[in-house]
């Protein structure tokens, strides 16, 4: 789960050009616009992300008293103040009353806060099972995160790629059933302990789903004269794992006419790991299927997390939209992976 509010230090405060009442606080990788002499170096806040939607209660309703009619739900979104992003807010820490304060604590729970999502294709409701077994969910961290710092940092001096992050919706391909032949067995002909068996499944982000004719997610899976079932088929224990684009679909900004399963990840279910950009770009050759579009491959990073949120920016080729960002990974197997969400993106009202 993010931590979508939590305790943290300011660690710098600057001027805004042009601006007498306001100034910008840094907070983990964040810049947050707040109100002149509110805060100090050092001091701690709480910081509440973007997609937070906090509680409907006095402490907060001051940000939704000039909305009307008042939201359902209020959403902190990226903003741009006399020029400069704010992504986020602080707040002092007495609205938590009285509670331990160590840099870093999760308030999220505590303060009722949840987290908005954007909302699913048509037909994602048409759920006819569970996710797959011992195959992971889609996620990255972004690099202004507490964790993405993190990971960021280890990332320093790896070979990475860099593809472009697709606005659409998760998806997994895979099959439906995972046969259990025992630790003996297994053990006795050298074989994985799982077998795959069933049909091939089709899921979202969350959820196997039913086929029918109008599932966005199945013509995917359809597409490219069935490309990816027939990998599917032919090695079962592989997870399929792409980003689901095309009309429809969270307002498909990379302009697909028909639907498409961008493929960022495959999952081997029997070793327990994703397999290389290589691994994966020799699959895509064989089988006639697209991965994420490529940015660059193979070099050491050297990059702020600055640096990587000025490369996000840009439209998606072909179109005049802006895309949402990039997702940086390293190349060996240990797959550290952030993405880079474009605030241009953010602040054209994207998801
Ligand atoms: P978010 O969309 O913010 O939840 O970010 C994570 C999701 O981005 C993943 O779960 C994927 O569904 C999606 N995604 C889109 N493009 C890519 C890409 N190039 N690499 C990895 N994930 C991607
Ligand atoms: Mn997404």
């Amino acid at each position: 789960m993010r931590k979508l509010a939590s305790i943290q230090r300011i660690k710098a405060i600057a001027p805004i050009e042009g601006a007498d009442n306001i100034e910008v606080a840094s907070v983990l990788g964040w810049k947050v616009v707040v109100r002149k002499g509110e805060f100090q170096v050092g001091q701690q806040a709480i910081y509440m992300e973007i997609d937070s939607i906090p509680p409907d209660t006095p402490v907060f309703s001051f940000l939704w008293k000039d909305v009307s009619p008042r939201p359902a739900s209020y959403r902190i979104k990226t903003i741009k103040l006399r020029g400069q992003v704010s992504q986020g807010i602080l707040f002092p820490l007495h609205i938590l009353g009285p509670l331990d304060t160590w840099d870093g604590r999760d308030v999220t729970e505590h303060l009722g806060v949840t987290k908005y999502e954007a909302p699913l294709p048509q037909g994602s409701n048409d759920v006819c099972g569970p996710f797959f077994d011992g195959v992971p969910k889609t996620d990255e961290e972004r690099v202004q995160s507490e964790l993405g710092m993190s990971i960021l940092e280890e990332l320093q001096g790896q070979f990475v790629y860099v593809t472009v992050k697709c606005d659409g919706s998760s998806m997994t391909i895979a099959k439906t059933e995972t046969i259990d032949h025992g630790q003996d067995i297994a053990e006795l002909d050298g074989g994985p302990r799982f077998g795959y068996g069933g049909s091939v499944g089709v899921a979202s982000r969350n959820w196997n789903l039913t086929e029918t004719p109008s599932s966005a997610y199945w013509r995917a899976a359809h597409a490219n004269n069935d490309a990816l079932i027939d990998l599917i088929v032919d090695q079962p224990w592989l997870a399929v794992q792409g980003e689901l684009v095309g009309p429809g679909i969270q307002g498909n900004r990379l302009g697909f006419t028909e639907h498409k399963c961008l493929v960022f990840d495959i999952y081997h279910r029997n070793e327990g790991r994703y397999l290389s950009i290589e691994e994966m770009e020799a699959l895509a050759e064989i089988w006639g299927f697209s991965l994420v579009p490529l940015i660059d491959k193979g070099f050491e990073l050297s990059y702020t997390a600055e640096d990587l949120l000025y490369m996000a920016e840009g439209k998606y080729d072909g179109t005049d939209n802006e895309r949402e960002g990039i997702v940086i990974r390293s190349m060996d197997g240990k797959r550290l992976s952030i993405k880079a969400i474009s605030n241009r993106f953010l602040l054209k009202g994207g998801e």
